[in-house]
């Protein structure tokens, strides 16, 4: 055991993650987990403590206990699953074996295959451009090593999320000729969505599929005419597919500074009951259901941290 890993244990074992959880348990936690690759050890390990020190809740039981005027029950947690990656149907069983309700925030034109979603794009230009250096909008970046191509890529990435929508897509239609990279119709193997008959499948099986829009844009960055399109649009499409209702939104990216008052409107106007950002931390009684935060977790995680984390260690509470 490593010094680190060592002084967890201590931690765990000492009772302060218990003593924390305890501090916190009229506040509702909202776990936000991406992706799922590896070996799922620990992940088997991450659900079964939830299931033993948490009391699951769905997102559409937060929104009836506040219609009801109901607190959240303690020690309240729910689970979320953005961007709908194909890995999500390994997990899915894993947390039904669990009891664990869960929403996965699907992006509804990455399902239909009509785009990638544009971080992988990032990702693939950055990685198998030829160039050791490029121009961009009059920045140059730097490309002659592995590290010095992933911080172009990061800060490419940072003024795509800072411009205008329509400034972001044309610079992203704009990219594979400046980067020398062909980029495929279908994205790499890695980077596929979850098949929407899978998605009905598991929908049928008491999964909860919330809107993540249609095309993962910064919503803040668009004109407040554009977000039906991806946000009324997206919800219509889902409970198309599925036959059920949709009510709960997940913004993109979703720091504060990526939804506005306007966007707030268009979620609530398309009839959605809420709608959860990544801005980190727990949400105390009366929480803003339509901007809720998250703590940010991996199924990587080794059962300590995860316990600590999710319990509230140097949380913020709004
Ligand atoms: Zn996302």
């Amino acid at each position: 055991m490593n010094p680190k890993s060592a002084l967890e244990s201590a931690f765990h074992h000492f009772g302060c993650t218990r003593w924390i959880r305890h501090r916190h348990a009229r506040s509702l936690r909202i776990l936000m987990y991406h992706r799922f690759h590896g070996a799922l050890d620990n992940f088997r390990e991450q659900c079964a403590h939830i299931a033993r020190c948490y009391v699951p809740v769905s997102l559409n039981q937060v929104a009836r206990a506040r219609a009801e005027g109901s607190p959240f029950p303690a020690n309240a947690l729910a689970i979320t699953v953005d961007d709908g990656y194909y890995d999500f149907a390994r997990v899915f069983p894993i947390f039904r074996e669990f009891g664990l309700p869960v929403t996965l925030f699907a992006v509804t034109g990455f399902l239909d295959r009509e785009l990638w979603l544009w971080p992988d794009e990032t990702n693939l230009l950055f990685a198998e451009t030829p160039l050791n250096s490029v121009e961009i909008a009059g920045h140059l970046y730097n490309l002659a090593t592995p590290h010095t191509r992933i911080q172009s890529r990061d800060e490419v990435n940072q003024r795509l999320i800072e411009m205008t929508n329509r400034d972001r897509l044309q610079t992203l239609r704009n990219l594979p000729r400046l980067l020398h990279v062909v980029i495929p119709d279908t994205p790499p193997a890695d980077s596929l969505p979850v098949s929407w008959d899978q998605l009905r499948e598991l929908s049928g099986d008491g999964l909860d599929v919330g809107s993540h829009t249609r095309t993962h844009p910064i919503l803040a960055r668009m004109d407040a005419s554009e977000l039906d399109s991806e946000i009324a649009a997206s919800k219509q499409r889902l409970e198309d597919v599925l036959d059920r209702p949709v009510t709960n939104f997940c913004y993109p990216n979703g720091t504060a500074a990526d939804f506005s008052p306007d966007v707030i409107q268009a979620v609530q106007r398309a009839g959605f009951e809420t709608a959860v950002s990544t801005e980190p931390g727990l949400n105390s009684e009366p929480a803003d259901l339509f901007s809720l935060h998250r703590i940010g977790v991996e199924p990587e995680l080794r059962l300590t941290a995860f316990a600590r984390r999710i319990a509230g260690f140097r949380a913020k509470v709004t």
